[in-house]
């Protein structure tokens, strides 16, 4: 009885849409001119959107966009492993095609497994090649519907308005096949979009509702961020009594500031909110400690930074931040504005491994002959991407390299046979991947490895093979210290540096 009640409240959800890109590809052009086209609640006097995230209706159904710099909002989101997002849109400009944010976002689109539609914008434009784009993109391995591959996309005009009326279908049609469903029944939960200092009011946050529903009188929490709902605006800024899922809301009055892309909670009673903070500080402390741990085991790669502006250090604080490694890290041991000098080199006491960057500034010569002295070597740059690009290859070079097994096979074994030596006869079957002929397998009994050994001799229908698929019967010889029994699995590896 309590089941089906439960059933009765889940209802398709409006999809939560994320617009992402290439700087200057339209993302915001388009963002207005959806904003702009199909907003049906208008203000008097033209539509004034309070928060960073807006509902709209097409074909009578909801949609709501994320209006934030997208790429921001969704690097975020992949930091924290939440979902915000249920469809992001990637909007590549027909005129200047496939860029490196593309496929940036593009790789954070895959990551987070987020279904996509691809809009090729500005086609309006007399440099617009749109089969060109669509070549691009399959070169990058996006493959489109009718392009050898499935995803959806849009021919459009970003600014005129051609073919955004088709995005908004398609976003229809891949919502419905995603089946986004919510239980308005439910606390409403979430994650939070936006934080915004007021000097009057306070705290407030953007909040985008994923489930269920909040009223006011509720209690929110965002970590250890506590809010009880006195104020809950839409996105217009109209004050409301109670939201629900997938509709952007404000909320007033933190306690202290969340962070942009954790998750909200709600609970109508404020002790329950209280238990959940204590829960939650508690994980925290164990979650430090473990972090501490693994962190003093990090190789450090000191970075000296060196740059025009102050401006220009914050963004390249922020990029270095993001390139890591599990068992590395870029640290900027020291930063400063201005040209790079001979005591900045000087200063230098990190050894061999140690960056030394200059952003948008020159050196000296004599800056330039200690270094050379040194073997330190010193790289410029004028563009922060192509910095982060090069940055990435270093970490490359420079992190410890592990090694780890990496299995390419797995066979039961049916029959041993006698051993003479060290060598046996087996006959069996790969369960898994594939077998090769002089390749090195760990012998296993119950899942522990109890000894290793060697291929050197493989046949399928008593005929020598070099391999053998998943599926086949074989018959082997192996060289091992250890004796194979009926049972065993055979796993063939190789080690690879990682
Ligand atoms: P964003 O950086 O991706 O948000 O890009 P913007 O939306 O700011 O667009 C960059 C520039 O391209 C602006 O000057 C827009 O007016 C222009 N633009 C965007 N979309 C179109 C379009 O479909 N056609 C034309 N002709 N220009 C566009």
């Amino acid at each position: 009885m309590e089941k089906n009640k439960q059933k009765e409240n889940i209802m398709n959800r409006p999809p939560v849409v994320v617009i992402m890109g290439h700087i200057d590809h339209g993302k915001s052009t388009l963002l207005d001119y959806i904003r702009k086209t199909n907003i049906v609640e208008k203000e008097t006097g033209g539509i004034t959107q309070a928060i960073s995230a807006y509902e709209v209706v097409h074909q009578n159904k909801k949609i709501t966009f994320i209006d934030t710099p997208g790429h921001e909002a969704f690097s975020k989101m992949r930091e924290r492993g939440a979902k915000i997002a249920d469809i992001a849109i990637l909007v590549i400009s027909a005129e200047d095609g496939v860029k490196m944010q593309t496929i940036e976002a593009w790789k954070t689109i895959v990551e987070s497994n987020t279904p996509c539609i691809v809009a090729i914008n500005k086609i309006d434009k007399p440099g617009a090649n749109i089969e060109k784009t669509k070549q691009e993109l399959a070169e990058k391995e996006i493959y489109l519907e009718n392009y050898g591959g499935k995803i959806p996309f849009a021919e459009i005009s970003a600014k005129i308005g051609t073919g955004v009326d088709d995005l908004l279908s398609l976003i229809l049609i891949l919502a419905e096949m995603e089946n986004l469903t919510g239980d308005g029944s439910l606390d409403a939960s979430g994650f939070v979009i936006e934080v915004n200092l007021d000097s009057k009011r306070g705290i407030m946050a953007t909040l985008i509702i994923k489930n269920g529903s909040i009223k006011n009188g509720m209690t929110i929490v965002v970590e250890d961020a506590m809010c009880s709902t006195r104020i809950i605006e839409n996105f217009l800024g109209k004050i409301i009594n109670e939201a629900t899922f997938s509709s952007p809301i404000r909320i007033v009055g933190f306690d202290k500031m969340p962070k942009v892309g954790t998750q909200f909670k709600t609970f109508q009673k404020k002790s329950d909110a209280v238990k959940y903070i204590e829960n939650w500080k508690e994980g925290k402390n164990l979650e430090k400690t473990k972090n501490k741990k693994e962190e003093s085991n990090k190789k450090i790669i000191p970075i000296i930074l060196k740059a025009d502006v102050s401006g220009s250090i914050e963004a390249i604080e922020k990029e270095i931040a993001k390139i890591n490694d599990e068992n590395a890290e870029f640290k900027i041991v020291s930063k400063g504005i201005g040209p790079i000098t001979e005591s900045d080199i000087k200063g230098v006491s990190c050894g061999a491994d140690v960056i030394v960057i200059g952003f948008n500034v020159k050196t000296d010569k004599s800056a330039l002959e200690v270094a050379e002295k040194r073997g330190i070597t010193i790289s410029f740059f004028e563009i922060i991407y192509k910095m982060t690009e090069w940055l990435e290859t270093q970490m490359e070079e420079k992190r410890p390299k592990i090694e780890t097994v990496e299995v390419t096979g797995r066979a039961k074994i049916i029959r041993a046979f006698s051993r003479t030596k060290e060598r046996q006869i087996v006959g069996g079957k790969v369960t898994e991947g594939q077998i090769n002929l002089n390749s090195t397998i760990r012998i296993m009994r119950r899942e522990f490895e109890i000894g290793r050994g060697k291929i050197i001799n493989l046949e399928k229908n008593k005929t020598k093979v070099s391999v053998v698929d998943e599926g086949s019967e074989f018959g082997m010889m192996i060289e091992s210290k250890i004796e194979v029994v009926a049972g065993d699995i055979l796993e063939s590896f190789s080690m690879i540096q990682k």
